[in-house]
């Protein structure tokens, strides 16, 4: 335990903090102090007390220290207690807690260890409540348990905003490295900054914690651990994220991909009773994560970040005592003694009596170095009314020869005032339909550009311009402000190969296309090859591919969930509901 720290502190505001604000989240600063800064009343205290101790303090004492797993709730009765923020290599007062504040934040309910220090201001009394306390209180207190959740989600999208308390990274903004661990950071709602090696700060941290030594990307823990070209999940590993994958028995429910279709299924999973663990290779939100707006979905009327739809669905799915593990791929899934074993890539197995399948797609992308970075304001997978909005009156490009393409090059013919549809092949009859290839041929506004490629997408903040080269070595420069890039997605299904079947184009094939002829007619139109794996989203061989069906299918596919687990109650010699089964603790 490191040694108490002296109040008072200085108090330095989030936007003052060497490497600034963090821009990951959106959201309402006064709904998120609301939130957060709660005062509970004499009556929600009392209730809180059955599940905790009381401990009376002397200014110093440290009541959880950055880096702790397992660290209590703690509600001040009276005195005053501060969060400190030591990732800076110098103290920082994060908040001050009066009595009926209380400290808690999302790790709290996810396992993972602190962010930040709690140390005594004042002699006085605390009620310390232990994760296994709070995890009861949620599930019976429904008032209380919601007004701490709320509380804990808001500290952490606060936490989030001032970039304050946890990763900072130290090399080029622009770096491959960098840019993939702030992706990752930002999926896991990490409060993180970035700081260029030259930084004055940057240079302190490197020479009080690796002097002397080389690398292309640091990763600062709190300020007290250095990383050297780390992957993710070393990250996740050094702040607690990477939670323990070892099981004491199988769960009901073992949800692989947490984009929108295997979060839904994880809260109405967990929110019906299924003991249930979410995995996924990389964090929350799948491809739903990358999206900076989606208005299309039911209850958003301006839309909503995908990154924030996501953080939402997985407090939800905690709340529900749901278990959420990243960073971890599934390698393979195989039935053993009744139940399914999913081997994750870092050795490790977990066991299940039902799994479903939510590992989504990756679009195909053009594989140009800047193209991730005009996703969402130029660069676009889809052609909807959404997109089509921006491309009014100015020229776009679509890449692509099959009916996809040739849809949304038509679909934004109507906007656009020019259409560039570019395809590597020699002509589009091979790939198009033929009433496509008519109808693009009489669009005065569409220009087909067969034998090419797009080379360069230029640009700021947007595209300025697309270049685009033929088989001859001729380029042109557009003025093109969208890309739409439709040259197909691939499943994430490798990993399914010879356990379920898998259509052509490897989705995994469900419902009645996987009835062999004289077997019972399959019930559930998730079911795949394979009684008890289910496929929801767009890994599913025929989905819509949206996020409104994604959430849809994993709603739905519990209910079936459920009917297998009771066809195969007891098979496995713990069947649900019976004693031993695992519940997987809220983390
Ligand atoms: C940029 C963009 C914008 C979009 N905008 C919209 C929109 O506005 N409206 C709309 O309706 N739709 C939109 N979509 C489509 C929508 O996001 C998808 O249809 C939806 O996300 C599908 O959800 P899913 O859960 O099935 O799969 P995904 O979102 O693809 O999630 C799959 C998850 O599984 C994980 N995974 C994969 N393999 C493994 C493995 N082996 N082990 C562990 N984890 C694994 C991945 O890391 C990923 O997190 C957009 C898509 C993109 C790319």
């Amino acid at each position: 335990m490191a040694s108490p720290v002296t109040p008072p502190l200085a108090l330095v505001a989030p936007d003052e903090r060497p490497g600034g604000p963090s821009t990951a989240m959106t959201g309402n600063t006064d709904d998120l102090r609301r939130q957060a800064e709660v005062v509970l009343g004499d009556q929600d205290i009392a209730l809180l007390r059955p599940f905790g101790e009381i401990r009376a303090t002397a200014p110093g004492d440290v009541l959880f220290d950055v880096g702790e797993p397992g660290y209590a709730l703690v509600v001040v009765l009276s005195g005053s207690v501060d969060l400190v923020d030591r990732s800076y290599g110098v103290e920082t007062l994060i908040r001050t807690f009066g009595p009926g504040e209380f400290v808690g934040e999302l790790g709290l309910l996810t396992g993972q260890t602190v962010f930040a220090a709690c140390v005594a201001r004042e002699s006085g009394e605390l009620l310390m409540v232990p994760r296994s306390g709070v995890q009861e209180i949620i599930a019976t207190l429904p008032a209380v348990g919601d007004l701490l959740v709320t509380a804990f989600a808001a500290n952490r999208q606060r936490l989030m905003r001032s970039a304050a308390a946890t990763l900072t990274l130290i090399g080029p903004e622009t770096s491959h490295g960098i840019e993939r661990l702030q992706q990752f950071a930002m999926r896991n709602r990490i409060p993180s900054r970035c700081l260029d090696p030259a930084d004055p700060a940057a240079v302190a941290l490197l020479e009080r914690l690796a002097p002397g030594q080389s690398a292309d990307v640091w990763v600062v823990v709190r300020g007290q651990t250095m990383l050297a070209n780390p992957t993710t999940f070393e990250v996740a590993r050094a702040i607690g994220l990477d939670l323990t994958a070892e099981q004491d028995g199988p769960v009901d429910l073992l949800v692989i991909g947490a984009g929108p279709a295997g979060l839904s299924a994880a809260v109405y999973g967990a929110s019906e009773g299924l003991s249930t663990i979410v995995v996924d290779e990389f964090g929350i939100g799948g491809q739903a994560g990358s999206s900076t707006r989606i208005e299309n979905y039911l209850g958003f009327p301006s839309g909503i970040s995908g990154g924030d739809l996501a953080f939402r669905a997985e407090v939800q799915a905690i709340k529900f005592g749901a278990r959420v593990t990243v960073p971890r791929r599934a390698l393979s899934l195989a039935r053993e003694d009744g139940l399914f074993v999913v081997r994750l890539d870092d050795g490790t197995t977990l066991r299940g009596r039902s799994v479903v399948v939510a590992t989504g797609v990756r679009y195909r992308d053009l594989g140009l170095p800047n193209e991730e970075t005009f996703v969402g304001p130029g660069v676009h997978y889809a052609a909807t009314e959404l997109e089509a909005r921006f491309c009014r009156n100015v020229e776009v490009v679509v890449v692509g020869a099959g009916n996809s393409a040739g849809q949304a090059a038509m679909f934004l013919s109507g906007t656009a005032s020019t259409v560039h549809l570019v395809c590597r092949g020699p002509d589009l009859g091979r790939t198009m339909s033929q009433y496509l290839i008519t109808r693009l041929e009489h669009a005065p506004n569409v220009r087909v550009c067969t034998g090419c490629v797009v080379t360069a997408i230029r640009g700021r903040e947007r595209i300025e311009s697309v270049t685009i080269a033929n088989a001859q070595g001729g380029e042109e420069e557009i003025p093109g402000r969208a890309v739409f890039v439709m040259i197909g997605a691939d499943p994430h299904t490798d990993w399914l190969r010879g356990t379920v079947s898998l259509d052509e184009k490897g989705f995994v094939l469900t419902g009645p296309a996987v009835t062999a002829d004289g077997a019972p007619a399959v019930t559930s139109p998730f079911q795949t090859s394979e009684p008890g794996i289910f496929a929801v989203g767009d890994a599913r061989s025929g989905s819509v591919k949206r996020v409104a069906s994604a959430v849809g299918e994993g709603a739905v596919v519990v209910s079936a969930v459920h009917g297998y687990l009771a066809a195969t109650r007891g098979t496995d010699g713990q069947g649900l509901n019976s004693p031993g089964r695992e519940q997987p603790s809220a983390s």
